[in-house]
């Protein structure tokens, strides 16, 4: 498990890659010049690791593309020290980004194989979740809520009302809503009642599944 000067390298061009594309966000920037992401997929994809490229992972499963865990990221606006729920951990990379940004971060996965795997390699990187819990996104985790930012890495047909209820006053829900397609929406609890809603274009995602297996 190594992070060499030609990785670093790489990253440096995929930070570039990105803040062309139109991230701003220099805290965002700085957290993907940082992740390995190499480490996060198995070690045949080394080139494949710095590409702005979602690719697959264990289960079915992928890790998003660079970009898109950027823009969600940025939306989220992730301060040192928010509580953040994340659904779908899956290789655990946009865990490692959140936690480079000094979030306390709650992660949650449906697919055993991926939890038990990540579980094990986050902190064997120096990445330590609050909590990764083996469970259904849909219900939210309760048990760490409320969250200052909720973001959901895979496509959901509807926005789940728990993570609604989950939401501190103030904080913000990064979902991408849609079938086939996506819509990111970014929703801010404004009070107890009142949300606000924003919409940004088009993206795909894996979809967020309701059953366990
Ligand atoms: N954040 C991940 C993206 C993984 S893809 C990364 O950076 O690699 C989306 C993940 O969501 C998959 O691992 C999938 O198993 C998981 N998922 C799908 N439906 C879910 C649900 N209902 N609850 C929790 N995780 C879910």
């Amino acid at each position: 498990m190594k992070d060499t000067l030609k990785h670093q390298g790489l990253r440096n061009k995929l930070v570039k890659t990105i803040k062309d594309k139109g991230i701003k966000s220099a805290a965002v920037l700085q957290a993907i010049g940082r992740v390995p992401r190499h480490l996060f997929m198995d070690s045949g994809f080394l080139d494949h690791a710095y590409v702005d490229k979602a690719f697959p992972i264990a289960a079915d499963q992928t890790i998003s593309q660079p970009y898109t865990v950027a823009f969600q990221t940025e939306l989220l606006n992730v301060k040192k020290g928010d509580v953040i729920l994340e659904i779908g951990t899956g290789s655990g990379y946009q865990t490692a980004i959140l936690l480079e940004l000094g979030a306390k971060v709650y992660t949650i996965e449906r697919q055993q194989e991926l939890f038990r795997k990540t579980s094990l390699f986050l902190p064997k990187i120096g990445y330590r979740p609050k909590k990764l819990i083996f469970g259904d996104g849909y219900q939210g985790y309760e048990e760490g809520a409320p969250y200052s930012g909720i973001i959901v890495t895979a496509g959901a047909p509807m926005v789940p009302n728990a993570l609604l209820s989950q939401l501190a006053v103030g904080g913000r829900l990064v979902i991408p809503v849609g079938d086939d397609i996506q819509i990111m929406t970014l929703i801010i609890r404004k009070s107890e009642t009142e949300f606000e809603k924003h919409e940004y274009g088009e993206f795909r995602f894996v979809p967020l599944l309701e059953d366990k297996n």
